[in-house]
Formats: C-alpha cells, sequence, structure tokens
C-alpha cells in the first residue's frame, strides 16, 4: 500500500485534495508535515463568498493549516494560498477545501475544537489543543457565521415583531424584526421607513402568507406596509407601547402642573414635584412603600396629577385582563379619560379609539413585542 493512501485516510482527506510531499520532523512531539494543494481547476473559487473567480496570482505563498493530530504526532498542511479576483469581493484568497477563509486551523481541526468549547469551555478546549482562548473563540465564530448562512431564519414565521431600535446615541434607528415562537431577532437593516419593511417583506417573500400576527408600535411606516403585503395577517398593537403613550401623557399633566406651580411663585413645591418625575414612571409594584405613600398623598396635593397616574395604572391593569373583562374596562376606561379634562389624556383615550382593533387583538393573543424580549428604545 503506498504512503500516500495511508495518510489520506489518517488525514481524511477527500479526492479533493493532493498530497505533494510529507515530512516527519522534530520531536519529543513529531510533526507531521504534509504538502498539499486543491485539485486543480480552470477556474478557482473566491475564500469570501465561493463564487467561481479568475486566478490572480500565487498570493504570499506556503500557508500553514493546523491540522487534526495523527496518534501523538501534531499535522500541518502547507499550501500555496492562491489568490483569486472575485467580481463581488475583489483580490481575495482563494477557496481551499480543507479550510474554511481567513483560517489557520483546517476545517476538521476547528470543528473539533468548536466542539470541545461548546461542550466545555473555550479555556479547556485552549488549553486541550495548546492554542489561545482567542483562537477558540475566533474558530466559534467562524463556525456560527457558516451555520448562519446555512439556516434560513425567515423559514416558517407564523408571528413576528416588529420595531425600531436606536443606536449611535439615538441618532441612527435599525428596524428589527423578532420571531415571537423563539424570542430570535430573525432580520435588522438599517432605517425606520415603509422601504425598510418593504426589504424584510421582499426578503420573506411568498411566505408572507403564512403569516398570522404581527406586533409593532402603531407605526404606521410598519402598519401600512403590513397591510399591503401580509394582509391576512392580524395586526397587534404592543400593549407595552400604548403604555408608552400613557406614561408620555401622565409626564406632561405632571409638566403643567409644575409650571402652575411655579408660575404660582410656590417654588418649594414646584421643586418637590420635579422629582417626582420618575416615581411617577414606574410601575406600581416597584415601588417601595415611603415611594408608595408619596403617590397616596399626592392625591391630596395634587389631584390632576394624581388622576393622571391613576389612568396610567388602570390602563397597565386593562392589558392584563382577559379579553371580555378587559373590553368592558377599556369602554370604562376610554369614557373616564374623555371626560377627565387633563388634555393628553383625552387626546390618547382618542388614539387607543383609533387603534382598538389592533389593541384588543393583542390581549387576546398576548403577544407582545416585550415577549419579543428586545425593544432598546424603551
Ligand atoms: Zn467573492
Amino acid at each position: 500500500m503506498r504512503v500516500s493512501k495511508v495518510l489520506k485516510a489518517i488525514c481524511g482527506f477527500t479526492r479533493e485534495v493532493v498530497i505533494l510531499a510529507v515530512e516527519v520532523t522534530g520531536g519529543p512531539r513529531w510533526r507531521l508535515v504534509v504538502d498539499v494543494r486543491p485539485k486543480r481547476r480552470r477556474r478557482g473559487r473566491c475564500g469570501r463568498c465561493g463564487q467561481p473567480a479568475s486566478w490572480l496570482d500565487n498570493g504570499g505563498g506556503p500557508r500553514r493549516w493546523r491540522h487534526v493530530d495523527a496518534g501523538f504526532a501534531t499535522v500541518e498542511l502547507v499550501a500555496v494560498a492562491r489568490r483569486v479576483d472575485c467580481g463581488g469581493c475583489g483580490p481575495t484568497v482563494a477557496a481551499v477545501p480543507w479550510a474554511r477563509h481567513n483560517s489557520s486551523f483546517t476545517r476538521a481541526f476547528e470543528d473539533l475544537v468548536v466542539h470541545d468549547a461548546i461542550v466545555g469551555n473555550k479555556q479547556a478546549a485552549a488549553d486541550r489543543y495548546g492554542i489561545s482562548w482567542r483562537a477558540v473563540n475566533n474558530a466559534c465564530l467562524r463556525v456560527a457565521e457558516e451555520a448562519l448562512g446555512r439556516v434560513d431564519l425567515l423559514e416558517g414565521l407564523v408571528a413576528v415583531a416588529i420595531d425600531e431600535v436606536k443606536y449611535k446615541k439615538g441618532h441612527r434607528y435599525l428596524t428589527v424584526v423578532c420571531d415571537h415562537m423563539t424570542g430570535r431577532v430573525i432580520w435588522a437593516a438599517k432605517g425606520r421607513s415603509k422601504d425598510t419593511v418593504g426589504e424584510f417583506f421582499d426578503a420573506l417573500g411568498e411566505r408572507a402568507a403564512d403569516l398570522q400576527f404581527v406586533t409593532a408600535d402603531g407605526a404606521t411606516w410598519i402598519t401600512d406596509v403590513v397591510a399591503e403585503r401580509a394582509p391576512e395577517a392580524i395586526v397587534c398593537l404592543d400593549t407595552f407601547h400604548v403604555i408608552g403613550w400613557a406614561t408620555t401623557a401622565l409626564d406632561e399633566v405632571r409638566r403643567v402642573e409644575w409650571n402652575r406651580l411655579r408660575q404660582a411663585g410656590r417654588a418649594n413645591a414646584a421643586k418637590e414635584f420635579k422629582g417626582l418625575r420618575f416615581l411617577l414612571r414606574r410601575n406600581w409594584e416597584n415601588l417601595t412603600s415611603a415611594q408608595r405613600g408619596v403617590i397616596r398623598d399626592l392625591e391630596g396635593v395634587n389631584r390632576r396629577t394624581f388622576r393622571a397616574w391613576q389612568l396610567k395604572e388602570e390602563l397597565r391593569d386593562i392589558f392584563a385582563l382577559p379579553l371580555p373583562a378587559a373590553r368592558r374596562a377599556l369602554d370604562d376606561w376610554l369614557a373616564y379619560a374623555s371626560r377627565s379634562k387633563l388634555a393628553p389624556f383625552v387626546k390618547l383615550a382618542r388614539t387607543i379609539r383609533r387603534y382598538r382593533a389592533s389593541i384588543e387583538a393583542t390581549i387576546e393573543w398576548r403577544l407582545t413585542n416585550e415577549s419579543a424580549s428586545h425593544c432598546a428604545s424603551c
């Protein structure tokens, strides 16, 4: 039997790999250095995107890849890393059958390292193979990226949340889509416009017909596109955002009252009032008993602000009720808010009436973007 055939079996090479030479060096730990090349083709493939591309040059000459150990010997592959000129990516190292792009490990070795890192931990894997933690981490990233490319995240979607996320200190926006069933982010793109949402539906294609629920924050740049591209889907208005509107309304009432106190020359009372802002925004169950006392006292100190606070808290309670009870409670709430003589809440009642069908769908199906776990904007 020929040595190259034995070597091929030990190293697990496919027919794509041609062995040119082999050398054994060192000790006490032996190194098996195998010179290889990929099987010749008329055209190479881009290492980055995998598309066929024309040959460019021999790049930086020979490169080394650590391969799976053979018994007691460390195995290294050596090959000339030829370059191709890819139409999409420009000049780059050609794809080789034994390794992922930009790795100094072979694919088989990398898979082993990542497996050990996952069942154990990255440091243990690093120690086991005598490589750095960073090298293990990079291997994990490459394998994860490859796996993500294989898994179609848009497959089998039934309920999604569409939301915006601020970044760069709130000056830029991302549109983010989450799968309600898994809570995973499945799509994201820069911008927040009808076009951005349209791009998501472009990627989804015919599968948009399978969407049954879409939750959103009521922004027309989302709901208009959903109505057009997934007309069968029930649009749920995220109650989390509705509570956000109520909190904003409460804050407006508080500010008006604060200005009134200040203009009336009651500086001390106004100062105390300003400190209330964060207390009022908090949920009742998250307040300490001393903080609850402050809010109870508010009833005597400033009735208008207290009423506004009550309206916000009542709305939160309504969203936790079963649908028939929530419908009745919402009727009462709307009537009360409309007659409250608190302008921000009169306006909020109008908005809620407009979105009522979507709000009730949310209560019925219990889907909120909060349950999809992100919403960095709130
Ligand atoms: Zn390419």
